[in-house]
């Protein structure tokens, strides 16, 4: 039998079980990362999907450089996620409910926040508010696209508008947080939703600790960013094993329409 051994706690886990356990270590609870193909199917109906705006793709515009070339980067990034964009957006039913739902891939340039994502969530939000349906996004990234410069970080004031039409038609917007959400995800669109919800341990903070460290020249609390603290603090209402996201969001959406 196939082991892994969890990221956490390092016990040994049958890979079978961990899989039927959601990518959580029946140990410590520590929640691994997910795909957004994997976090589709344990979170909408069976079949339900159609996904839209994937024609969208992202452009090198400004020809940029670090290492390596964007235009490479994006490349890569396709073939390791097997996806287009760091989000995946669509119509969908939760628990029969009609949704629009967005979810993002940490696997596709750390789930960092470009030009597509931005427009992929007005699309989104657009279809959202055009046929009144609840809007879900899960959250996972950590941060603005650097290699858009500041077309990226246009994408805070573009996505956070795009929430504010959505209160504007009274629709409801549920944000999932997975670890982890930093950067400009997690100070735009993730943290304006009506509910915040975070998997256990997920961090959700705009500088990471040891970015904030190494800025202030002192040691940060070790909880620092993570769903606890977060929710002792009011960042977000509250915190949800995977296996409850989507009875959690069912019944949401049954005391919100
Ligand atoms: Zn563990």
């Amino acid at each position: 039998m196939e082991k892994i051994f969890c990221k956490k706690c390092k016990k040994e886990i049958d890979a079978e079980e961990y899989i039927r356990n959601l990518k959580v270590c029946s140990y410590c609870n520590f929640h691994d990362y997910m795909s957004a193909r994997e976090r589709l199917q344990i979170t909408v109906d069976e079949g339900s999907f159609k996904e839209f705006a994937v024609e969208i793709n992202s452009v090198d515009s400004l020809n940029f450089y670090d290492v390596k070339a964007y235009k490479d980067r994006l490349a890569e990034a396709k073939i390791k996620s097997g996806l287009n964009e760091a989000i995946i957006t669509g119509e969908a039913r939760l628990a029969g409910n009609k949704v629009s739902i967005g979810v993002m891939d940490f696997n596709f340039m750390g789930g960092s926040m470009g030009s597509v994502v931005g427009e992929r969530i007005k699309i989104l939000a657009d279809n959202s508010i055009a046929n009144k349906e609840p809007l879900i996004i899960f959250a996972a990234s950590g941060g603005a696209r650097m290699q858009e410069g500041i077309l990226s970080l246009m994408q805070m004031a573009k996505t956070v508008s795009c929430i504010n039409r959505i209160n504007e038609a009274k629709i409801p917007y549920f944000c999932v947080i997975t670890n982890p959400t930093t950067g400009g995800v997690s100070a735009s669109f993730s943290t304006v939703a009506d509910i915040i919800l975070s998997e256990p341990g997920a961090l959700f903070c705009f500088a990471g600790p040891r970015v904030v460290e190494q800025t202030i020249k002192k040691s940060v609390p070790a909880d620092f960013g993570l769903a606890d603290r977060n929710l002792k603090n009011g960042q977000i209402d509250m915190i949800v094993n995977r296996r409850e996201v989507k009875p959690t969001l069912e019944k949401l959406l049954r005391l919100f329409t």
